[in-house]
């Protein structure tokens, strides 16, 4: 579903991805755990070309991501057609960023109208059914300001639902929460993992990587040091950093 081909990202002089190749399998659930600056958000937008690498190639289900090859040169995606890659591939991030003004409902329903053009009643119908599978019928009419960050942030994941996305990227998703609401999020997380959903998720909770992850990937440096089944590299890291980095975090 996913493949990432030596990819390189640099910003002025810095080389922050220093050559990442990384294959995932639809439905893959994949943890991207590392030290602070490794380049692990770095990663996740050159994924959905929010920010451009200096080399390398992403494919998302096939098809290449930012760029269209012409006799073996690489073109820009036209705007239209780099909005409809990303539509594609939901991002959620430690911040919410849900719109104030609007209610949960309306946050959800905000992208079924404007982007897929699906009309109100029908988008009011899907929103609240996407409301419902993260928890959260009940708040269909509570504004951002009225809900607990974590239930913030199940919003955010069901407005990024509502695109269908064939990928969800999580970008720290619980890092910005109070501890006991963590679990609630992760909870939503699980069960979205148990649909069949491709996800890439950088996190600190090495409960959920051990317990939902199919995958574990340690960065540092820009590099993936290590990688494979949670529980082995968990349990038996064989790199020096990666032992370093787990004996602060677990
Ligand atoms: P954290 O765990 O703190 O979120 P991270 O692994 O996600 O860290 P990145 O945010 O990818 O790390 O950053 C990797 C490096 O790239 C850092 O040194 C950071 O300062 C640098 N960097 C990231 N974004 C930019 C930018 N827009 N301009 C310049 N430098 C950047
Ligand atoms: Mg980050």
């Amino acid at each position: 579903m996913v493949q990432c081909r030596a990819l390189r990202k640099s910003f002025g002089r810095i080389e922050v991805l220093r050559g990442i190749d990384l294959t995932i399998a639809r439905g893959q659930v994949v943890c991207v755990v590392g030290p602070s600056g490794s380049g692990k958000s770095t990663l996740l937008r050159c994924l959905n070309h929010l920010e451009e690498p200096q080399s390398g190639r992403v494919y998302v289900d096939g098809e290449l991501i930012g760029y269209e090859e012409r006799g073996g040169t690489l073109r820009p995606l036209s705007d239209a057609r780099l909005r409809r890659q990303r539509e594609s591939i939901g991002m959620v991030f430690q911040r919410f960023h849900l719109f104030p003004h609007r209610t949960a409902l309306e946050n959800v329903m905000e992208g079924l109208v404007a982007v897929k053009g699906i009309g109100a009643a029908d988008a009011r119908r899907r929103a609240a059914e996407l409301l419902d599978r993260v928890g959260l019928a009940d708040r269909a009419q509570h504004y951002p300001a009225q809900l607990s960050g974590g239930q913030q942030q199940r919003v955010a994941i069901a407005r990024s639902l509502a695109m269908e996305p064939k990928l969800m990227l999580f970008d720290e998703p619980t890092s910005a929460l109070d501890p006991e609401l963590v679990g609630e999020v992760l909870a939503v997380m699980k069960d979205l993992a148990a649909t069949g959903m491709t996800m890439i998720v950088v996190t600190h909770e090495m409960g959920f990587a051990r317990e939902v992850g199919d995958h574990l990937v340690f960065m540092d440096e820009g590099l993936i040091i290590e990688q494979g089944p949670p529980r082995e590299v968990l349990g038996a890291p064989r790199h020096d950093r990666t032992r370093a980095f787990l004996s602060k975090v677990l």
